[in-house]
């Protein structure tokens, strides 16, 4: 739950964000005259309303709320700083929205790449009657996202606390009999009820399967001699939680704790590698080498690690496509792994805020390899 005093404070932040955006959108060169925001997440950032509908108008100086009826008594809730417009039954949203846009005087309208093109066809036409002009300016409020303010860091905090005392919970179901499915069920459940949801379907494979990165749950029975991994999340207050661990039922063998050692030694030196100034390729790059030293090289088959936020991939993070330098206030998963067909595979993801000096797990769990069920 919320209490009055994190809703204020929340608020406090809204603003402070759009503040900030409109620096990024109205302080450069031929800025638009307002900025259409439309997107739920983006929304949610922005304003805190939660509904899967809306409109956010910003100009220099002016900024409008709009929604449909549904949530109408929602928005006046959620978004009780600004003036909000509801559409009308029977009228097109696209009419509404350029309609508050001449209002204001606007001859230039800002919108965000991630726009979909139902939604820009929705406007073509209301545009041109109020003789406004869509320009695309590309995606200020992902790249204000990235880094986390005081609110939302105490909020992924809490979502990674829930995702600890929920791994703690399903350690007596680490033994032979128990199905995947059972102990996916039970980890939702479990999530559920802590007043959050699951961020996203969670994971549970066993066995050979373990060697699937995004493998489903299925009746699959735990046997001795299984990994076990669960890759899982909470969404509590708005934001998400992301961490995976790997564990074996009955005792490791040694090409199984061969695999863990190589995966838990690239995920440590990443977390120590990881500081303001480094790029996320150099961390992915670290891992790799780190994974490739223990002779498993050719196993590791995805990304080092995301951005995690409002949404589980919250934006960029560790791969070889991140060439900018990391900076204090990204939250990011670190989760190495390595899948060997036919045999299984282990996979360790923690998540970190990135601070001046470095960075701090905000995952807690047991990290080191658990013989379970013995
Ligand atoms: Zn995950
Ligand atoms: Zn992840």
């Amino acid at each position: 739950m919320v209490s009055q005093h994190q809703a204020q404070a929340a608020g406090l932040s809204h603003a402070a964000r759009r503040a900030k955006l409109r620096e990024a959108v109205f302080g450069g060169k031929n800025p638009p005259d307002a900025l259409l925001i439309v997107g739920a997440g983006n929304l949610f950032y922005l304003t805190g309303f939660t509904g899967s509908f809306g409109a956010l108008l910003l100009t220099p100086d002016a900024e409008r709320f709009l929604t449909g009826g549904i949530y109408a008594t929602q928005a006046h809730g959620e978004v009780a700083d600004m003036p909000i417009v509801v559409n009308p039954v029977l009228k097109e949203f696209g009419e509404t929205v350029a309609e508050t846009a001449q209002a204001l005087g606007v001859r230039v309208l800002g919108v965000e790449s991630s726009t979909s093109l139902a939604w820009l066809q929705g406007l073509r036409k209301p545009m041109r009657t109020a003789k406004i002009r869509l320009k695309p300016v590309g995606a200020p409020v992902d790249k204000l996202r990235r880094i986390k303010d005081a609110d939302e860091i105490a909020r992924l905090r809490a979502a990674a606390r829930v995702a600890d005392a929920t791994f703690e919970h399903i350690q007596r179901l680490f033994q032979p009999e128990i199905a995947e499915w059972d102990l996916a069920m039970e980890i939702d459940f479990y999530l559920r009820r802590q007043g959050a949801y699951p961020a996203f379907d969670t994971i549970a494979v066993s066995g050979e399967r373990t060697a699937l990165p995004h493998g489903k749950p299925t009746e699959r029975r735990l046997q001795k001699g299984d990994f076990v991994t669960v890759d899982f999340g909470a969404r509590l207050d708005g934001y998400c939680s992301d961490m995976t661990r790997t564990v074996v039922i009955g005792a490791a063998s040694p090409e199984q704790r061969r695999l863990y050692t190589a995966v838990l030694d690239a995920l440590n030196r990443a977390i120590e590698a990881i500081r303001p100034g480094v790029k996320g390729k150099q961390i992915d790059a670290l891992a790799r080498q780190t994974i490739e030293s223990h002779g498993l090289g050719d196993y590791f088959v995805h990304s080092l690690g995301h951005s995690v936020g409002i949404a589980v991939h919250d934006g960029a993070g560790l791969s070889f496509r991140d060439k900018k330098p990391l900076e204090a206030g990204m939250v990011l998963t670190v989760e190495p792994g390595v899948y060997v067909p036919g045999f299984g595979g282990v996979r360790l993801e923690q998540m970190v805020l990135v601070n001046p000096d470095g960075c701090e797990l905000l995952t807690h769990a047991p990290i080191e390899l658990r013989e379970c069920g013995q």
